[in-house]
C-alpha cells in the first residue's frame, strides 16, 4: 500500500503552521486513539498513520527534509518504522514526543506543561484562631499577565514571531550517536516565539510581579500541618496555560498558657502548699473564658485534672477534647523569719520518722530505696 501523504492524512495545507498540524493531529488523536477504540485495527491504524504524520510534521528538520523529498527524506526515521507498539504502556518515544500533546488531552504525560506552579504559604496562627477558626488575609508574591501586552510580551503594535529554528515547537532534535534527543531550541529558549520589540512594562516576559492579597477562611479546629488547597491561586500559567494552586499550610504559634496535642490541651497550674494539703477552688483559663478547678484536700504536685470538652472541636470533626489542668504545688519563697518559725514549728508536730506518716510518696520512696539496697547487698 502506498503512504498517504502527511498532509494530507492530518487535512492540512501544505502551508500550515504548526498550530494547525497540533490542532488537526489532536483531533485525530482524539478520535482513533486506541484506549477509546479498543480491538479497533481500523482506529489504530489510523491513529498510527496520524502519529507517525504528527511527528513528522510538528519538527521543524524532518518537516523540511519532507517537504523537499518526500516519504524518502524521513523514511527510518518516523516512528512507522516499529516505535509504536504498545501504547497503553507509553513506549519512551511516544511520551517524549508527544507528551505535550497529550498531556493536555489525557491529563497525564510527563512532557512540558505550561501549567502554573503550586504554591505554598505557611500561615502562622496564634492557638486560638486555629481552635475558632479566622478569616485572614495574606499576601502571595507571585505573577500576573502584563496588562501593557496582554502577556503575549511584544511592545504595543508588533506581535512575537514564530521561531525560525524551531517553527515554533520550542524544542529541536538532536541527533547523539544513536540517539535522537528533544533539546529546548535555543534560538528562542523553548518558548517558540521569537521578540523582536520587546514590551517595555515586563520586557518580553509576558508577566510582571504583583503581590495579591487573598482572604483565606480558616476553618475552626485546624492544626500545625493542616493544608488548606486554594484552586487557581498558585503561579500563573504560561501561554494561556492553567494556572497553579495555592496551598496554605497552618503553623500554630506556642501559646504562653495551652499546649495543644490533637483534641486535647494542657495545662499547668500553680497551687499553694496549703491549698494541696487543705484543698480550694481556684479558678483556670479556658479558650472560652475561665472555669472553675476544685482542689481536693491532699492533692499531690503532678495530678492530672480533666476538664471535659474545653479542649479542641476537630477541624475534620469529633467530639470536641479535654482541657487537661496539671498541678504544680510551688515551694514558699521569701519566708519571714516568723513564717520560717511556723514552719519549723510545723515540722515538730509531724508524727513518724522524719515525718513520714505524712508523706506517703516519701515514704514509699525509702521504702523502695531501702529494699533496693537489702537486693543489691550495698
Ligand atoms: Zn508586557
Ligand atoms: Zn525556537
Amino acid at each position: 500500500m502506498a503512504k498517504r501523504d502527511y498532509y494530507e492524512i492530518l487535512g492540512v495545507s501544505r502551508d500550515a503552521d504548526e498550530k494547525e498540524i497540533k490542532k488537526a493531529y489532536r483531533k485525530l488523536a482524539m478520535k482513533y486513539h486506541p484506549d477509546r477504540n479498543p480491538d479497533d485495527q481500523d482506529a489504530e491504524a489510523r491513529f498510527k498513520e496520524a502519529s507517525e504524520a504528527y511527528e513528522v510534521l510538528a519538527d521543524g528538520e524532518k518537516r523540511a527534509a519532507y517537504d523537499q523529498f518526500g516519504h524518502a527524506g524521513v523514511d527510518g526515521q518516523a516512528g512507522g518504522a516499529g516505535g509504536f507498539g504498545g501504547f497503553g504502556g507509553g513506549g519512551a518515544s511516544f511520551s517524549d514526543i508527544f507528551g505535550d500533546v497529550f498531556g493536555d488531552i489525557f491529563g497525564g504525560g510527563r512532557g512540558r506543561s505550561n501549567r502554573g506552579a503550586d504554591l505554598r504559604y505557611t500561615l502562622d496562627l496564634d492557638l486560638e484562631d486555629a481552635v475558632k477558626g479566622k478569616t485572614v488575609e495574606i499576601e502571595i508574591p507571585g505573577h500576573t499577565e502584563c496588562g501593557r501586552c496582554d502577556g503575549s510580551g511584544a511592545e504595543k503594535g508588533s506581535t512575537a514571531e514564530t521561531c525560525g529554528t524551531c517553527r515554533g515547537m520550542g524544542q529541536v532534535r538532536m541527533q547523539q550517536g544513536f540517539f535522537a534527543v528533544q533539546q529546548a531550541c535555543p534560538n528562542c529558549r523553548g518558548s517558540g516565539k521569537v521578540i523582536k520589540n520587546p514590551c517595555k512594562d515586563c520586557g518580553g516576559a509576558g508577566r510582571v510581579e504583583e503581590t495579591k492579597t487573598l482572604s483565606v477562611k480558616v476553618p475552626p479546629g485546624v492544626d500545625t500541618g493542616d493544608r488548606i488547597r486554594l484552586n487557581g491561586e498558585g503561579e500563573m500559567g504560561l501561554d494561556g496555560g492553567p494556572p497553579g494552586d495555592l496551598y496554605v499550610e497552618v503553623a500554630v504559634r506556642e501559646h504562653r498558657i495551652f499546649t495543644r496535642d490533637g483534641r486535647h490541651l494542657y495545662c499547668e497550674v500553680p497551687i499553694s502548699i496549703v491549698d494541696a494539703a487543705l484543698g480550694g477552688e481556684l479558678e483556670v483559663p479556658t479558650l472560652d473564658g475561665r472555669v472553675k478547678l476544685k482542689i481536693p484536700p491532699e492533692t499531690q504536685t503532678g495530678k492530672l485534672f480533666r476538664l471535659r470538652n474545653k479542649g479542641v472541636t476537630p477541624v475534620r470533626g469529633g467530639p470536641a477534647g479535654d482541657l487537661l489542668c496539671r498541678v504544680i504545688v510551688e515551694t514558699p519563697v521569701k519566708l519571714t523569719k516568723r513564717q520560717k518559725e511556723l514552719m519549723e514549728e510545723f515540722q515538730q508536730t509531724l508524727k513518724g520518722e522524719n515525718g513520714s506518716s505524712h508523706a506517703p510518696r516519701k515514704t514509699s520512696w525509702f521504702e523502695g530505696v531501702k529494699s533496693f539496697f537489702d537486693e543489691m547487698k550495698f
